[in-house]
């Protein structure tokens, strides 16, 4: 069997805390017992929250965990390149739209829906995209997307739906091997673009793990959900289909995931009041 190809992706948007040791351990150890690789991966593409001195905390804290991963590391903001190619594609399939409400209009479209009788929620509880721009004529997307209106390039998931049928990935979320339906349309028209933000995380992930030859997506269970979303864009894209594997949380005293707000749980915090890595592993339930 070839080797298990495996990754850790934190963003440089905040310290590591354990949620974070958690998962990147669980990477780690099981590259080594298998003789699997592991690659790190920065995700970067919100360059208004990702900043350096995050980036380089990444770097010291898996180091001090006594995690070793290959080089060179990707960094998502170097290859936007490779993003937009993933875009193009999908324009070219006519499964991709521009719309051009502002956030503002959105809620209000999405209060008077919900005013109406309700209106659906996507599994992280954002509303979904309550707009008609799909039906908007080429000519008027291209008209509007040359004045320099804000817009967003949204998936048709209907349309994408149609191409695909149904999608199933194989998760050992509870430990047994399991196949679990992927159920992209609770997400809605997710947003894979903006006219200044070349990628969202959705496209970026699938793009990434693919070039990264990535076999096995070892990550927490909060991002469960969004694994139909990017089963979605795998088939749509012709992308190779990894095992998922989507790990415990580690939560907090009231049972809240952990946040990278809450200075308590991070790692070089833990660090400085003394705990050491082997401390981390039996804090995170490794040991
Ligand atoms: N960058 C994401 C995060 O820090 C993880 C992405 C993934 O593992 O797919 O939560």
């Amino acid at each position: 069997m070839p080797p298990l190809v495996l990754r850790f992706a934190p963003s440089p948007n905040g310290y590591l805390h354990l949620g974070h040791a958690l998962s990147a351990l669980i990477n780690f150890d099981m590259a080594r017992r298998t003789g699997g690789r592991l690659v790190l991966r920065i995700e970067d593409i919100d360059t208004t929250r990702c900043r350096p001195e995050y980036e380089e905390a990444i770097y010291q804290d898996l180091a001090w965990l006594g995690i070793a991963w290959e080089e060179p590391v990707r960094r998502q903001s170097k290859h936007f390149d490779d993003y937009r190619a993933a875009l193009a594609r999908l324009e070219r399939d006519g499964l991709i739209y521009p719309s051009f409400e502002s956030r503002a209009e959105i809620a209000a479209l999405v209060a008077a829906r919900e005013r109406q009788g309700g209106w659906p929620r996507d599994p992280d509880g954002a509303p979904l995209y309550p707009g008609g721009a799909a039906a908007l004529s080429a000519a008027e997307r291209k008209r509007r997307m040359e004045t320099g209106e804000p817009y967003a390039l949204r998936l048709d998931m209907k349309a994408a739906i149609a191409r695909c049928g149904p999608l199933s990935w194989t998760d050992t979320v509870s430990n047994a091997t399991e196949v679990i339906p992927a159920d992209p349309a609770a997400w809605g028209d997710v947003v894979l673009a903006r006219k200044d933000t070349p990628t969202s995380y959705h496209l970026a992930v699938v793009v990434d793990d693919a070039l990264q030859g990535i076999t096995h997506v070892v990550r927490g269970r909060d991002l469960l959900h969004a694994t139909s979303v990017h089963r979605l864009l795998q088939a749509l894209l012709d992308l190779p289909e990894p095992i998922y594997h989507h790990h415990r949380l580690v939560l907090d005293g009231d049972g809240r995931k952990l946040s990278k707000s809450t200075n308590a749980t991070a790692l070089r915090a833990l660090r400085q009041s003394g705990e050491t890595p082997t401390d981390i592993r039996r804090i995170v339930g490794l040991e």
